[in-house]
């Protein structure tokens, strides 16, 4: 089965097609001749993940899924949330929006925050969805060499090292868009669509 992933994110198409290898062929966005920054208008990761999924769908007519993922924290009442991407605003910088919310989490004491990810799916013009959370809080600087994003200050439950000091199997196993693509994967595999 071939399915596309409608992200640019290639760190994302890495882990993904990792987890999901030997059942599902990965097809990416250049391979499907889709050049163009996708959708994302909406307050909601559902909301985005769905205008990406139907974009692409609508536009290519291939089955595909989006993701859409946000860091949640709790003394910041839930933010950068949706906003992840352009937290320190445009053009997208993982490194400013690090240091931003490294300087908006300084002397706070609740560092409590998670990672939801949003998983979109349309096959065969249907739509489903599938949700991935991971508990874990921010660290006071950055640490580990891996991963992407907000990895290098989030250190999840049960680990002494944040996401970026993990490898990729380690963080699949237990990260948001592992989780949510876990159920992806039990719901392909289950075969009732
Ligand atoms: P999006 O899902 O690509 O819109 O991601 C929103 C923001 O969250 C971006 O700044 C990403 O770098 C960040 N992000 C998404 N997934 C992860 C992850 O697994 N680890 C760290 N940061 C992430």
């Amino acid at each position: 089965m071939k399915i596309c992933f409608a992200t640019n994110n290639a760190k994302k198409i890495e882990e993904v097609a990792a987890a999901l290898k030997g059942l599902i062929e990965i097809v990416s966005l250049q391979e499907i001749g889709c050049t163009v920054e996708l959708p994302e208008t909406g307050d909601t990761l559902e909301h985005n993940a769905f205008e990406k999924a139907r974009y692409v769908n609508h536009h290519f007519g291939v089955s595909c899924f989006a993701d859409d993922t946000g860091l949640e924290v709790a003394a910041l009442d839930g933010a950068p949330g949706v906003y992840s991407g352009r937290f320190a605003g445009e053009p997208r910088s993982d490194a400013r929006n690090l240091s931003l919310l490294l300087e908006k989490m300084q002397g706070q004491t609740n560092r409590s925050a998670r990672f939801r990810t949003l998983i979109a799916l349309i096959l065969d013009g249907k739509e489903y969805q599938f949700e991935g959370i991971a508990e874990g809080e921010i660290t006071s600087s950055p640490s580990g060499e891996g991963g992407f994003g907000y990895d290098p200050i989030f250190q999840p439950h049960g680990f002494d090292r944040t996401f970026a000091a993990l490898s990729l199997a380690e963080k699949n196993e237990i990260s948001h868009r592992g989780k949510a693509v876990k159920a992806l994967l039990n719901f392909l595999r289950a075969g009732k669509f």
